[in-house]
């Protein structure tokens, strides 16, 4: 027997009546819920049975709640039963109305059936031209439509009567047209002015240089207008409203109205249109791919009606909610498919190494320093992965500064030692560089070094080849290096994208990592894998990332942090300057030039081009070089600068022949000139907080104390709170959580190749969303991690879809 919902319907309604007393039914309403229950039996289809056992949850336990709480149970479970009944409606309706369509189809031979991937062109009313316009937009299908979320809303809920409008308010008003008529002004602009007026009183309303509205506004028309109430010759009125005549189900008017990003030649009112009418139709048609039992779970909206709330929403709490399921079905499919991909390389046959601590304790006893004990656990933490036959996935996060390039090192002298060859590619030559220079020098020194108490060690330690492979090379130095790197004579390689194109092969590719891998995308990060046999992979990362969006971003990989930085690091002691305060700060860096230090001035960010960007750089090096360090010696950097050019700025600026460098932000990441004691930026407040993290940690590489200041014109209130925290925050994970808060993790998303499909609610989503769904994806793959299970085989495919054909990269 299928459940009874019109009965219960009636007895909630019937208690809502009477106060919530509990008196209605005799026993009370938990005992009639119980035998409701056992009525309503087990066979029925699914659907109802959720919903059974969803009103069941709301009302337990009715009688020892207190009144409050059971007004709230009922309101909330009517409100369900409620919506399902109408979704009910709503499916028969369609029902009689596809019938309708196949009738009509019988009758048009040729004239498919429409469905969610049907293109908008086949839409009555959507023309050629409008669907172009939304391709723009790219909206191709029905249910692309579906899937292009407003941008905002106006609230335009707030109904008043004409008497009570006050000046600046958004309101809305419903009328009749009392009077209408065009009229043209000196200047030729088409005024169409109407007298709305209700039982209260009469207001004026005005639109500009459209005159055919007139037809529209007739007389006695019953119309309902929002906007916000103005003032002309001491009298209030309307400029522009938003308007449509009056009905059951405003669209425009009088409730939370959607607006969606704009495409030339699509008015707002169109698209909210179609839309409109899209989501009536065909939002109760969509199958919820999130499995009943999840949805109660997490008390999550079903599909149909998220996406109605979050076009059209009731009110502010729907839309939450709307939003909120979405949200964490995107984030629900990323991790299925970061899960799944985990395991798909995991399975594949890796290069166990063997590790011989003898040699590594020699390589570590001979540094300059003693590693810190976070770079000893995550080492161990590497060398442990190393020694599996399945290969390395680890994602190697350590604050700017903290020491990373050494634990690489290391790693890459286990490969070494087994006889494989390494590789580390970097984002940028100037990067890739420093590194080779860096990894020879220690690679040297330790040998010397080592050469007194371990002459096994110290043999293998010098005899290492590093080669490094840039864009910049020469021809024939690319050839020569590639004839080594495949004939197996360099075992180190360093090197920039040039390591991932064509005719780079490794003789025997043990591991790869990847150094700021942020700012590589998945498709690099996989060719460079591809380089070898299922070799090891280690990304680094020092664009520290809370721990829940690196599992996100990243969640196929392991993770390891070095959360502590080196002994002795003086903090850098950073300074937000006043404009005024200018004159202040060169008098300072000049200060520290006379004690044999250097300085980084960063130029501001232009977001327009690098062209801009590096013409600026070059004006402001002019004017300071003339006008401010006459007697100074600066270098220039940017990105418009051929390699050679940019290695040769950087060799002079590290070798002390600059005192200032000015540049743009090309220094961002890595850069390491232990001299510098003074980062100057320019236009701070355009900078994300992990990037100015990221300038501060350019310098306090050395002894000196050193000093960050930051300069800002005019910043924007959200620019003020990043300076704010930047001056008294240092740990690079706390502001990385920061920025997080501040900008969503949207920006995350949107930075760069993350790798990631597009992403249509995520963006709009917050952490604990993420977290939440994290673990409902863990719990799910851990129970079934096929997902083959038939309530799971919809979610399946569903993931299948938003991953498209990049689920076997990374
Ligand atoms: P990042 O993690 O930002 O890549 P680097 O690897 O460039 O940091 O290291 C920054 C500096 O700190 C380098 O000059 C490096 O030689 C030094 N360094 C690394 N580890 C230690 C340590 N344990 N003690 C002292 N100095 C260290
Ligand atoms: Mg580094």
């Amino acid at each position: 027997m299928s459940p009874d919902f019109d009965k219960l319907i009636k007895i909630l309604v019937a208690e809502r009546e009477d106060g919530c007393q509990d008196r209605i039914v005799i026993g009370g309403l938990d005992k009639f819920l119980a035998a409701w229950v056992r009525e309503a039996g087990t066979e029925t289809g699914s659907a109802s049975q959720s919903l059974v056992a969803e009103v069941t949850t709301r009302l337990q336990g009715y009688a020892q709640k207190p009144i409050t709480e059971r007004v709230i149970a009922i309101r909330e479970t009517l409100k369900t039963l409620q919506t399902d009944r109408q979704q009910q409606v709503a499916e028969k309706e369609h029902k009689l109305r596809q019938g309708e369509a196949r009738e009509e189809k019988g009758t048009r031979p040729g004239q498919p059936a429409l469905d969610l991937k049907s293109p908008l062109s086949a839409v009555k009313g959507v023309g050629s031209a409008q669907a172009r316009r939304l391709e723009r937009l790219g909206v191709h299908t029905v249910e692309d439509l579906i899937h292009l979320f407003p941008r905002r809303y106006d609230d335009y809920s707030r109904l008043k009567t004409i008497s009570q409008l006050h000046y600046g308010e958004e309101v809305t008003i419903i009328g009749a047209v009392r009077e209408a008529k065009n009229q043209k002004t000196r200047r030729g602009i088409h005024l169409t002015r109407a007298i709305i007026s209700d039982s209260t009183g009469t207001v004026e309303a005005v639109w500009f240089n459209q005159p055919y509205l007139l037809r529209q506004l007739r007389r006695g028309r019953r119309v309902v207008l929002s906007g916000r109430v103005d003032q002309y010759l001491g009298r209030l009125t309307l400029q522009s409203p938003q308007w449509e005549p009056w009905k059951d189900k405003l669209v425009h008017t009088g409730r939370l109205v959607p607006v969606y990003p704009l495409t030339e030649g699509l008015s707002a009112r169109r698209l909210r249109t179609l839309t409109q009418s899209t989501v009536e139709r065909w939002a109760p048609q969509m199958v919820d791919g999130l499995p009943a039992s999840l949805r109660q779970s997490y008390n999550l909206l079903d599909v149909t009606t998220a996406i109605q709330q979050i076009h059209f929403p009731d009110d502010w709490n729907s839309l939450a909610r709307a939003r909120h399921r979405l949200c964490f079905e995107e984030f629900l499919l990323i991790q299925l498919g970061v899960l799944n991909q985990r395991l798909s390389w995991q399975q594949r046959p890796g290069r166990p190494m063997v590790v011989d601590h003898t040699t590594l304790n020699a390589f570590v006893n001979a540094l300059p320093f003693t590693l810190t004990s976070a770079q000893q656990r995550v080492l161990q933490e590497i060398a442990n992965d190393l020694q599996q036959r399945r290969p390395m996935s680890r994602l190697l996060q350590g604050d700017v500064g903290s020491g990373k390039t050494v634990v690489a090192l290391a790693a890459m002298l286990v490969a070494v030692a087994n006889g494989m060859q390494a590789v580390i590619m970097a984002p940028t030559e100037i990067l890739a560089e420093q590194h080779h220079r860096t990894l020879t020098t220690i690679l040297h020194g330790v040998a010397d070094e080592a050469h007194e108490r371990d002459a096994g060690a110290a043999r293998l330690l010098s005899r290492i080849q590093v080669g490094l492979l840039t864009g910049s090379l020469s021809q024939i130095e690319k050839e020569e290096r590639r004839r080594q790197i495949a004939a197996g004579e360099l075992e180190i390689i360093v090197g920039t994208h040039a390591l991932i194109q064509e005719g780079v092969t490794f003789k025997d590719l043990g591991l790869a990592i990847i150094d700021e891998q942020h700012r590589f995308g998945v498709a690099q990060r996989a060719a460079l894998r591809q380089k070898g046999h299922n070799p090891h992979v280690l990304v680094m990362s020092a664009t520290p990332i809370p721990r829940t969006l690196a599992l996100t971003i990243y969640g196929d990989l392991d993770l390891s942090t070095i959360d502590e930085l080196p002994p002795h690091r003086q903090k850098v002691i950073t300074k937000w300057l006043a404009p005024l305060e200018r004159e202040r700060a060169y008098a300072f860096l000049r200060g520290q030039v006379e004690k044999e230090r250097q300085a980084f001035i960063i130029c501001p960010l232009i977001e327009e081009s690098e062209r801009i960007e590096a013409k600026a750089a070059v004006s402001e090096y002019k004017r300071l070089q003339d006008g401010v360090f006459p007697d100074l010696r600066l270098g220039l950097l940017h990105g418009r600068m051929n390699s050679a050019d940019k290695d040769e700025v950087m060799m002079r600026f590290r070798q002390g022949e600059y005192n200032v460098l000015v540049t743009t932000p090309v220094v961002e990441v890595g850069i390491d000139v232990p001299n510098a004691t003074v980062m100057l930026v320019e236009g701070a407040d355009r900078f994300g907080l992990a990037q100015l993290h990221q300038f501060r940690g350019r310098v306090g590489r050395g002894e000196h104390q050193s000093y960050c200041l930051l300069l800002a014109e005019s910043p924007s209130f959200e620019g003020e709170q990043r300076l704010k925290i930047i001056e008294t925050t240092q740990d690079g994970f706390l502001l990385a959580e920061e920025d997080l808060k501040m900008r969503g993790p949207g920006e995350f998303f949107g930075t760069r190749q993350s790798g990631l499909p597009d992403l249509r609610v995520a963006k709009l989503g917050d952490v604990r969303v993420l977290e939440q769904a994290r673990r409902a994806a863990l719990d799910l793959f851990r129970e079934d991690p096929t997902l083959s299970q038939p309530e799971h085989q919809l979610l399946a495919q569903r993931v299948r879809e938003f991953w498209g054909t990049q689920t076997d990269l990374s």
